[in-house]
């Protein structure tokens, strides 16, 4: 039997909550909860009406902190000495140097594969002043990294390139860094994102992310095209500012060339100016690979994930919950088209 193309869905269930409102001399007052189920994998983000929670604290938290803190033993001079060192086989001059980046294992690794990989041997670097190329420069050293690993290992891994920026986003290091990992067992998110991708191109022949490509580009979510990356605001997002994008047609991480990893750098560095316009200064991102070593296929693109995190202050509100934490289910009080929208407004 024919069965028909999947289409894709942008599936919403809007809830109501009533209640006497203090606020409005305790009448009675209607609230609208939207309930976004994500396209591809069908979890649910919750997005309430405007609570403030990305209420930007002001004062000079971050200043204080980085003239106190000075350095660390990812700056130079002790960057050299007092980090570990690839294995001999794996790569002899034991770090990976390109350009300011530089890369060396993880000392308390959470995988057969995980590396630090530092942007520059500056103790810091505030959010608006990275530029592309130190952002390619250390996105290319990830790439070197995951090559020699890869034929190293000789069977399937599966790469990420992660970045925590500052506390609140979970770094315990000031020091601004990206952490490349690659395993042979993905990581949830990962592994849901293979499958889910691969069974949608065996159901329909096509690519889930061509087709989400075909749907967003006239949708309220859509920011810009690159010559090989499309970035825009996920319908279900995961996280705060939640921007997406997707790079190339399905090449996993060692097949990028390095014009796409400049296209890509050039992406992260729009939404990082975007998050400094909106006075935030944390974040978490990630870009997911196909497994690597196998050639191109079309299932599945490398995908960028990058959401704020709450801003560097001394008393500052967590936006992890019981909900994201317990319920694996993500509340947000700011829909995607308004971030879209701010994003139009702030970045042209
Ligand atoms: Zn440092």
């Amino acid at each position: 039997m024919l069965e028909l193309m999947d289409s894709i869905r942008f599936k919403k269930k809007i809830i109501t909550a009533r209640i006497r409102n203090p606020l409005q001399n305790f009448t009675e007052t209607i609230e609208q909860i939207e309930i976004r189920v994500d396209p591809l994998l069908g979890y649910s983000s919750r997005i309430s009406k405007s609570k403030g929670l990305d209420k930007i604290p002001g004062g000079e938290s971050l200043n204080d902190f980085v003239t106190q803190s000075k350095s660390c033993f990812f700056c130079k001079g002790r960057v050299e000495e007092q980090t570990p060192k690839l294995p001999e086989d794996i790569y002899p001059e034991g770090r990976i140097t390109v350009g300011e980046a530089f890369l060396f294992p993880n000392l308390s690794g959470f995988g057969t594969f995980s590396a630090v990989c530092i942007f520059s041997k500056e103790h810091f670097i505030a959010l608006d002043q990275f530029t592309s190329i130190q952002i390619f420069n250390a996105l290319k050293a990830c790439q070197i990294y995951f090559q020699k690993c890869s034929l190293s290992y000789g069977s399937r891994l599966f790469p990420s390139i992660n970045g925590n920026y500052l506390l609140p986003a979970g770094s315990s290091i000031l020091h601004p860094h990206l952490q490349p990992f690659l395993d042979p067992y993905p990581t949830n998110l990962q592994k849901q994102l293979w499958r889910a991708s691969k069974k949608y191109y065996q159901k329909n022949g096509k690519s889930f992310w061509t087709e989400l490509k075909k749907a967003e580009r006239n949708s309220d979510r859509f920011l810009f095209e690159t010559p090989f990356g499309f970035a825009y605001t996920p319908f279900a997002p995961l996280g705060f500012y939640e921007v997406n994008a997707v790079l190339g047609n399905g090449e996993n991480i060692l097949d990028l060339t390095n014009e796409m990893i400049q296209d890509l750098s050039g992406i992260i560095h729009r939404i990082l100016q975007f998050y400094h316009s909106r006075q935030h200064n944390s974040f978490n991102l990630v870009l997911f690979s196909p497994p690597v070593p196998n050639g191109i296929k079309e299932e599945l693109p490398c995908i960028l994930k990058i959401c704020s995190r709450p801003v560097f202050t001394p008393l500052y509100r967590n936006d992890v919950t019981f909900f994201e934490k317990f319920h694996q289910e993500n509340m947000i009080d700011k829909t995607p088209e308004e971030v879209a929208a701010e994003y139009r407004a702030t970045i042209k």
